[in-house]
């Protein structure tokens, strides 16, 4: 998991739920990533852009933004986005996975390109949903 020395990521967009939530942490530019990249992900989904796609190269993706306000991951830990980003979609896919080494993920997700866009947009908003709600829910001591 990537470490920083930074102060906690903000993006200032008041409609993100990780980066509004309590509790920041040096995770939470990678959070704020996954799911700037999920919603993403819809836009292109509805270009009819093949999940596979939409699923690989997120952190060069990201980079390419120029504004200040959209979280840019290191190049060292485009990899570690790319696993997560694909772990936390074949979750919503259903796949009880707990890791991103879960050797089944690839076929959920070669499963999940055949459906078609729409199912694929409610795939991704699904993902979404669990993974806020997953970063976001207090924490049990
Ligand atoms: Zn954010």
């Amino acid at each position: 998991m990537p470490r920083s020395t930074t102060p906690a990521w903000n993006c200032h967009n008041d409609a993100c739920p990780i980066c509004t939530a309590p509790a920041r942490d040096e995770m939470t530019l990678m959070r704020c990533a996954i799911l700037t990249l999920l919603e993403q992900g819809r836009w292109m989904a509805s270009d009819e852009i093949p999940l596979p796609e939409i699923l690989s190269a997120g952190g060069k993706y990201l980079s390419r933004f120029t504004d200040d306000d959209v979280p840019a991951p290191a190049a060292e830990h485009w990899a570690w986005l790319e696993a997560e980003l694909r772990l936390t979609v074949a979750r919503a896919a259903g796949l009880d996975a707990v890791s991103a080494l879960d050797p089944r993920i690839d076929r959920v997700l070669a499963t999940a390109a055949r459906r078609t866009w729409r199912r694929q947009i409610d795939l991704l908003d699904l993902a979404a949903e669990q993974f806020t709600e997953l970063h976001t829910r207090p924490r049990t001591a």
